[in-house]
């Protein structure tokens, strides 16, 4: 057995025993539970002091796994939504979780209070070689406090949840950087609930139908949530947050000032820390590494960060939808 082989193994166990592991996948790093057992699952509400109304992904190893997990005979058309299974199955492993009406054998604090679950297929080989040594579903948000930005290496995990995860996987960076693109297949029309690498675009092109935007939904506070990823203030830093278009000439300006840049654009203020995310603009760079730079830039000691922007199109439509939360008051 070879050290990573007795590491999954070891972490297979840790899971078993209703322990909760932390792992890296191509999005973020995900907390991980046995989705079949309520117990374990409630363990990651606790950790993430996550409120009891904002639902879990459940990660699985296979397409195959989906008729296991979830219930498509529930679904408005079953026949319809296999077919909608078998076009997107070229997509995993890979950034995009599909809510479909919830299994048997799920636990229903997954799901939140509701009877739908959300399943992927996480593109990482370590992520792979867990569920499989586990051979089981596994729950698991991304592996931050609530609210706080996600974590992209094993090191954002460890500061963030310390002593409350019982073993965390080190993976390295993370390769995509945001969190899974969440479509619904539960109505007749497909809605993305929470914009990812998976673009709306990519979706109506290989489901070949209408797709439905994330941009027609408001949050409700204190009912069950569509998709938690629908708060108005989510994946926040510490330190107040201000997209560049808000500020105006007269903005009364603090002292200590950081931005983070990925364009052209020239802030005509003093600053004290830039974080520069692409030198070309390319969006899958900035991406992957803008978790990373706002803890960074909120770990700096700063009175503001003030943000970047491009066009909400494509990936940017996710890079967006996370900066907007991040500086919402
Ligand atoms: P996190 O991984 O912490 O970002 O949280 C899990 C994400 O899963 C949320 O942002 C939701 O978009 C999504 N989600 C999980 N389960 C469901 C569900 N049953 N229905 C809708 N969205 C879900
Ligand atoms: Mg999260």
């Amino acid at each position: 057995m070879t050290i990573s082989e007795a590491i999954i193994r070891n972490a297979a166990a840790l899971l078993n025993q209703g322990k909760l592991v932390a792992f890296p996948t191509e999005t973020v790093y995900g907390l991980g539970a046995d989705a079949r057992n309520a117990d374990a699952v409630a363990k990651i509400y606790t950790a993430k002091g996550r409120p009891s109304n904002n639902p879990l992904i459940v990660h699985i190893h296979s397409v195959e796994q989906i008729e296991t997990y979830a219930d498509l005979s529930m679904s408005w058309n079953p026949i319809v939504v296999k077919e909608w299974i078998s076009k997107l199955a070229p997509l995993w492993p890979g950034p995009l979780s599909v809510v479909l009406p919830r299994g048997m054998a799920i636990a229903q604090n997954v799901s939140a209070g509701g009877s739908s679950v959300a399943l992927r297929i996480p593109n990482h080989p370590l992520a792979l070689e867990l569920l499989k040594a586990f051979n089981g579903p596994i729950a698991a948000p991304s592996a931050n406090p609530s609210n706080y930005v996600s974590p992209t290496t094993a090191q954002h995990v460890r500061d963030g949840l310390g002593e409350r995860v019982d073993s965390v996987l080190d993976g390295g960076p993370c390769a995509v950087g945001l969190e899974s693109t969440v479509v619904s297949l539960l109505q007749e029309t497909p809605k993305v609930l929470r914009p990812g690498a998976i673009t709306i675009e990519m979706l109506e092109a290989i489901l070949g139908s209408r797709v439905e935007g994330p941009s027609s939904q408001k949050a409700v506070e204190g009912l069950t949530l569509h998709s938690p990823g629908l708060l108005a203030k989510h994946y926040s830093p510490r330190t107040k947050v201000v997209l560049r278009s808000s500020l105006s000439d007269s903005s009364q300006l603090p002292p200590r000032i950081g931005v983070l840049l990925f364009s052209s654009w020239k802030p005509q203020f003093p600053t004290v820390k830039t974080v520069a995310l692409s030198s070309c603009g390319d969006l899958e760079e900035v991406a992957a590494r803008l978790f990373g730079a706002l803890r960074e830039l909120d770990d700096a000691g700063l009175d503001l960060i003030v943000s970047d922007e491009c066009e909400p199109i494509g990936l940017g439509e996710a890079i967006m939808d996370r900066l907007t939360r991040a500086s919402h008051k």
